[in-house]
C-alpha cells in the first residue's frame, strides 16, 4: 500500500503540472505562432466549441426496439461521475446536437435551444451533462482556449519614478508578457475574455486568418462571423486606443502591452458556463469603475479614461453556455430582451454593445410552455426558438437504471431482485398511452386495437410482441413503434408528459425501503406502496386521467401486472438456480431441429455423431417440437420458409456464424414456455425443501428433498442479487402466490 506521503506528493505533482499547463503565458506573437499551428481549433465560436467537445467525447449506436440511435457519450459522463450520466434520451441528445450544428452551420448563435418536458424529467441533468463535458474539455489540449490581459511594466526604477516618455531599457522589449510580477504595476483584464485575435483589426485580421488556413491546405473553412464582426469589448478599445496614441499608431508597441494565456471553462468560477435562476432577470449590465487601485497605477493617458465595468450572466457566459433554468417564470420582458438579442446578434450595454458569442440553452416545464403559446407574441418568438422536448422515458429497462445508478446504492439496505424494475414497471404503465389503431398498416390494425398497456409496456422494453402473431405481423408491429411512439408527439397530450414522475417513484422506492416487514428492499414492499400509491387520487392528478380499453390509466390495476411479472422473474430464478434445466438445452433443441428440417427440405439424409452413419432426419424430434410451437397445420411450408429465412440472414450478414437462435428468439421462447409448463411443479418441489431450510424447519425432509432445497439457495445467493433473507421473502410469495392457492 502506497504511503500517505506518497499519495500527498503525486497530488502536489499533479496540481504543480495543472498549474503550470493552464497558466501557459505568452505573448501575442507567440500566441500568433500557436494560431498558425491549427487555425481551425481558434477560430471557433461558442456553438462550434461546443459541437466540438460533444463530439470528442464520440458516440455510440444503442440498438432499440424501433431501430438503432446515436447516443453521445457526453451524456454518460465517463470522465466524471457516471452515476450522474443522462439514461436514455437519445432522441433529445440529437436534437440538442443538430440544433447546435445549425448554429454552426449559419456562422452564429441565432435561436435558444429551450428544453421542455414534464415535472422531474431528466431537463436539469441534460444540460449539466453539457456543462461538465464542456469544463472538461476545455482542459484538454484539443479544447485550448486563450484571452488576454493588458500588463502595464513599472515606472519605477532606483531612482524613484520616470514619466511615461521616457525611456526604460524594457520598454524596448518586443513584449511585456514575461516580465516578472514585481515589475509590472497594473493589469487590466477583459471581463468579456475577447478572442486575441480581435486584437488586430479587421482587415488584418482577415490576412492572418486566411493565411494560416492557407498555410495548412484548409480550402473550405469558413470561419464564423464572430471572428468577421465582432470587435474588441468596450474596455479593451479604450485601453488599445489610448495606447495607439501613446506609442503614435505602432501596433507592435501596443501589442507589447498583451499578455496571452489559457483559460479553462468552470461553472464555479463562472467562466463560461452559468446558470441563471428565474429570478435573475439583468442578463448583461455595464457600470463605471471608480476607485479601483489597480487602475490608479495605470499610465496618465489611461487613467483619464473613464472605465466601465461589464457583467451579467451573458458576458460570464460568453464563450461557453448560459442555460436559463425555468425561462418561462421571468417575465415576457427579460424574455422579450433576450430574444431581441438573438436576433441581433448584439447585447446592449449601457455605453456600448457586446458582441453574443455563448450558446443558450433553456429549461421549462410543459404548463408553462403550454400557457406561453397562447401568449399574442408567441408567433414572433417561434423563429427563434428550438424546442426539444424531454419526456418521460417509456422504456422500463431505462427507467430501472436511473434508480440503480442514483437511488440504490445510497439505500443502506440490501436490495433484493426486481424491487427496482418492479417499480419501473409500474412508471412506466402509468406514462403509456393506447395508440390509435387507424394510424397503422391494415394487417395490424386489429392487433394494435387489442394491445394492452402491458403487451405495450413489452413491446417498448425490448421489442417483446404479444403471443400469437405470425412472423409477419410481428415484423409489422415492431416497424410501426416509431410511428407509435410519436403518436401525440405534435400535440401536448404526448406520450411521456403525464404519468408517475421520477421523484415520485424516488419517494416510492425510499418508502419501500423502510418497511417493517421486509429486511431488504423488497419488491413485494414496493408493490405495496404502489397499490397506495394509486388511491391518493387527490394528490396526484394524473391517477384521474380517463381510462381506456386495454388497461390504459387504469392505476388501480397496475401493481397486479408488476407482481404477475415478478412471481414469472422469481419463478424464472428458482427453475435456473434448482438445476432443472440448462438454459442452452432450449437452444441446443431449436438448432438440432432447424438442422433437421433442412435435411428434410433438401431431400438428404444425416450424419449421425453417435453412429457415425447417414440416418433419416428424426421426424419424431420435429413434430414434437412444432408442436410446442404451436403449430398445426402447413408444416411442408412453414419448414421451407425456416430455411429460407436463415439463408437470408446468412446473405444479409457475410462471414458471420448465423444461429437459429439469433433468427427465431420468438421460437425460443416458446420451446422454453413450452418446457417449463411441463415442469412448473419441479419448481415448486425446490422451493419447499429450500423455504423449510430457511425457516430451520429441515428436520423432517428427506435426504433428496434436503439436498435439492440446499442446491437452490446455494445458487440463488451465489452472486450478490439474493441474500438469505430476500431469498426466503421470494419463496413464500412465489408458492404462495402460485402453487399453493386455495
Ligand atoms: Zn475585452
Ligand atoms: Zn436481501
Amino acid at each position: 500500500m502506497a504511503k500517505i506521503i506518497d499519495l500527498f506528493n503525486e497530488a502536489a505533482d499533479t496540481i504543480t503540472k495543472e498549474y503550470i499547463q493552464q497558466r501557459q503565458i505568452i505573448s501575442f506573437a507567440e500566441y500568433l505562432a500557436e494560431f498558425a499551428k491549427g487555425p481551425k481549433l481558434h477560430l471557433r465560436d461558442a456553438a462550434g466549441y461546443l459541437l466540438d467537445a460533444i463530439d470528442h467525447f464520440g458516440s455510440s449506436q444503442v440498438a432499440q426496439p424501433w431501430g438503432t440511435q446515436v447516443r453521445y457519450k457526453i451524456f454518460d459522463q465517463e470522465f466524471a461521475d457516471p452515476s450522474e450520466r443522462l439514461v436514455g434520451q437519445e432522441t433529445a441528445q440529437n436534437a440538442v446536437r443538430a440544433a447546435i450544428a445549425g448554429q454552426v452551420r449559419d456562422g452564429r448563435v441565432n435561436r435558444l435551444i429551450l428544453i421542455y418536458g414534464p415535472n422531474g424529467s431528466a431537463k436539469s441533468t441534460f444540460i449539466k451533462c453539457l456543462f461538465r463535458g464542456l469544463a472538461h474539455y476545455s482542459r484538454l489540449d484539443e479544447g485550448a482556449l486563450y484571452r488576454f490581459r493588458w500588463i502595464f511594466p513599472t515606472r519605477k526604477t532606483s531612482h524613484g519614478t520616470i514619466g511615461f516618455g521616457a525611456r526604460l531599457k524594457r520598454d524596448n522589449l518586443a513584449s511585456f508578457a514575461h516580465l516578472e510580477d514585481d515589475q509590472i504595476d497594473a493589469t487590466v483584464e477583459c471581463e468579456v475574455r475577447d478572442h486575441p485575435l480581435l486584437l488586430l483589426p479587421k482587415d488584418q485580421r482577415l490576412r492572418v486568418i486566411n493565411h494560416s488556413l492557407e498555410q495548412q491546405g484548409i480550402t473550405d473553412y469558413q470561419a464564423p462571423d464572430h471572428f468577421m464582426e465582432a470587435s474588441l469589448c468596450h474596455r479593451c478599445r479604450q485601453v488599445a486606443d489610448a495606447l495607439m496614441r501613446t506609442h503614435q499608431g505602432d501596433i507592435r508597441k501596443v501589442l507589447a502591452h498583451i499578455q496571452v494565456e489559457r483559460w479553462a471553462i468552470s461553472r464555479r468560477y463562472r467562466r463560461g458556463l452559468v446558470q441563471v435562476g428565474p429570478q435573475m432577470s439583468a442578463d448583461a449590465s455595464q457600470r463605471q469603475v471608480t476607485a479601483d487601485r489597480n487602475l490608479s497605477a495605470l499610465p496618465i493617458e489611461l487613467q483619464n479614461m473613464t472605465l466601465f465595468e461589464t457583467f451579467g450572466p451573458l458576458v460570464d457566459g460568453a464563450g461557453g453556455m448560459v442555460e436559463f433554468e425555468d425561462m418561462l417564470k421571468r417575465p415576457i420582458d427579460a424574455f422579450k430582451y433576450l430574444l431581441g438579442t438573438i436576433e441581433t446578434g448584439e447585447v446592449m450595454l449601457g455605453q456600448s454593445i457586446l458582441k453574443l458569442n455563448t450558446v443558450l440553452l433553456a429549461t421549462t416545464n410543459d404548463d408553462m410552455l403550454e400557457a406561453f403559446r397562447g401568449h399574442h407574441e408567441f408567433p414572433s418568438f417561434r423563429d427563434r426558438l428550438t424546442l426539444v422536448p424531454v419526456p418521460y422515458i417509456t422504456q422500463r429497462s431505462s427507467e430501472q437504471r436511473i434508480y440503480e445508478l442514483q437511488l440504490v446504492p445510497n439505500l443502506g439496505r440490501h436490495t433484493a431482485p426486481h424491487a427496482v424494475a418492479a417499480v419501473a414497471h409500474w412508471a412506466v404503465l402509468s406514462r403509456l398511452h393506447k395508440p390509435d389503431h387507424n394510424n397503422y398498416p391494415k394487417p395490424i390494425r386489429n392487433i394494435i386495437k387489442k394491445l394492452t398497456v402491458k403487451e405495450k409496456c413489452d413491446l417498448y422494453n425490448d421489442g417483446t410482441c404479444p403471443q400469437g402473431l405470425s412472423s409477419e405481423e410481428r415484423a409489422l408491429l415492431r416497424e410501426s413503434l416509431n410511428d407509435m411512439r410519436a403518436e401525440d408527439s405534435t400535440g401536448w397530450a404526448y406520450e411521456g408528459r403525464y404519468g408517475a414522475s421520477p421523484r415520485l417513484i424516488r419517494q416510492v422506492l425510499l418508502r419501500a425501503s423502510l418497511s417493517d416487514e421486509f429486511e431488504c428492499l423488497s419488491p413485494f414492499a414496493v408493490i405495496e406502496e404502489l397499490k397506495q400509491l394509486a388511491t391518493k387520487v387527490r394528490e396526484h392528478p394524473f391517477l384521474e386521467r380517463e381510462k381506456e380499453d386495454g388497461g390504459y390509466h387504469h392505476h388501480d390495476a397496475f401493481a397486479d401486472i408488476v407482481e404477475d411479472q415478478v412471481l414469472d422473474a422469481i419463478e424464472n430464478d428458482v427453475r435456473s438456480a434448482s438445476g432443472l434445466v440448462e438454459e442452452s438445452r432450449y437452444e441446443d433443441l431449436l438448432t438440432r431441429y432447424v438442422n433437421h428440417v433442412s435435411h428434410v427440405v433438401k431431400g438428404e439424409k444425416l450424419l449421425s455423431e453417435t453412429t457415425d452413419t447417414y440416418e433419416e432426419p428424426d421426424e419424431s424430434m420435429m413434430s414434437s417440437v412444432e408442436k410446442k410451437l404451436g403449430l398445426e397445420k402447413n408444416i411442408k411450408e412453414f419448414r421451407e420458409n425456416l430455411i429460407s429465412r436463415i439463408a437470408a440472414k446468412a446473405i444479409e450478414n457475410p462471414g458471420e456464424k448465423i444461429s437459429p437462435a439469433m433468427v427465431f428468439p420468438e421460437y425460443l421462447r416458446r420451446l422454453k414456455a413450452a418446457y417449463f409448463e411441463e415442469n412448473r411443479q419441479k419448481v415448486a418441489a425446490a422451493a419447499r425443501p429450500a423455504l423449510a431450510i430457511l425457516n430451520e424447519e429441515d428436520k423432517y425432509l428427506e435426504k433428496d428433498e434436503k439436498k435439492t432445497g440446499k442446491m437452490l439457495i446455494k445458487n440463488l445467493t451465489k452472486s450478490d442479487n439474493y441474500c438469505k433473507k430476500c431469498t426466503r421473502d421470494a419463496l413464500v410469495r412465489l408458492l404462495s402466490k402460485r402453487f399453493d392457492k386455495k
